[in-house]
């Protein structure tokens, strides 16, 4: 079987994670050639200091692999509107994403001659796409029936092709079941994984305030651009008019706001006191110049003036304008 399974050629799920690092090695070990997938979303609740793509590329480099990224996002868009098999405790559209990712490995499995998938999942780990008729309807609906062998379950779960043709021996495979990280760890251990970080990162979609900001936006945008959902992870956010204002909590948001503005659209501080930075994105109306500049005040230094002079700007002129306001009528502004 060694010298058989030289030829078979696999493609790997690789989130960075320790479940998907544990199941490279664990096929990798039964001499399949993996390559690797690895996918990014503008929900990834990866920071700069911890994303899921640097410890995906870390992993690939350790084991030798080769691997893609895949940015998804129209697509994604599609699914979070009009999930066919629901959402979670949020709007995460867990089945479909599953299904759209798989899909796409799929397309990436042809491109590269590889003749199954390797994941990661464990069964029952995550409650809407690990749970058994959840992962066929997965199989099914991306077109991997029988093609996606799970290392880390697979003795719990119908062999699939590569197990039935004995392209990788099952009796090798694991059995775990559930949330524990236990075994992972042993298995880790076993395997000489000495240094791996922690579970992979998570998705805002399941996130409740989240998700009420991000069906905010869709309810006044067909599609929405990659840099309305970052400005979305930023500051107070208030949807008013089918136009959009965002106000800075702290110095740091200020400045991600003011990075994240584009041509179109305006920003805004109070002239004399400290506060947050403003930010309106749509069309710019009197009305709507009004009501940011109520919000800017009333959340800055100068909240307890009678009156307050609020400038904005244009990202792309350096001239500034300015309106008054009476701060009294801001009194009753409450926003999340
Ligand atoms: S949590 Fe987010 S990224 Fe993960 S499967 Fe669900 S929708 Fe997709």
């Amino acid at each position: 079987m060694e010298q058989k399974n030289k030829k078979i050629k696999a493609v790997a799920m690789l989130s960075g994670g320790l479940d998907s690092r544990i199941a490279v090695r664990m096929v990798q070990e039964q001499g399949v050639d993996v390559v690797a997938l690895n996918y990014v979303t503008p929900f990834c609740t990866c920071t700069s200091k911890s994303s899921c793509r640097l410890e995906a590329k870390k992993a690939s480099v350790e084991y030798g692999i080769e691997l893609k990224t895949f940015y998804v996002f129209e697509d994604f868009i599609h699914i979070i509107r009009e999930p066919k098999h629901g959402s979670g405790s949020g709007i995460n559209p867990c089945l479909d994403c599953r299904i759209l990712m798989f899909k796409k490995a799929k397309e990436y499995m042809d491109e590269m001659g590889a003749s199954f998938l390797v994941t990661g999942e464990v069964l029952g780990e995550r409650p809407m796409s690990q749970r058994p008729d959840a992962m066929i309807t997965i199989e099914n609906e991306s077109g991997l029936s029988g093609l996606i062998v799970r290392p880390l379950s697979a003795k719990l779960l119908k062999p699939s092709i590569p197990e039935e043709r004995g392209w990788v021996d099952r009796k090798k495979f694991l059995e775990i079941e559930g949330r524990s990280r236990k075994p992972q760890i042993e298995m880790a251990e076993k395997l000489g994984m000495g240094d791996y970080p922690c579970p992979a990162g998570g998705c805002l979609l399941t996130d409740k305030d989240f998700s009420r900001r991000m069906s905010d936006l869709l309810s006044i945008t067909d599609m929405p651009s990659r840099n309305d959902v970052f400005l979305l992870k930023v500051g107070r956010q208030r949807f008013y008019q089918g136009k959009r204002i965002v106000i800075g909590r702290n110095e740091k948001e200020n400045q991600r706001i003011t990075s994240l503005a584009r041509e179109k659209d305006l920003l805004m501080e109070a002239a004399d006191f400290t506060g947050p930075t403003t930010l309106i994105r749509g069309d710019h109306s009197d009305d709507i110049i009004l009501e940011a500049a109520r919000l800017t005040g009333a959340y800055g230094k100068g909240r307890d003036e009678a009156k307050l002079k609020i400038k904005y700007w244009s990202p792309k002129s350096i001239e500034n304008n300015y309106v008054e306001i009476e701060m009294k009528e801001s009194e009753d502004l409450v926003i999340s």
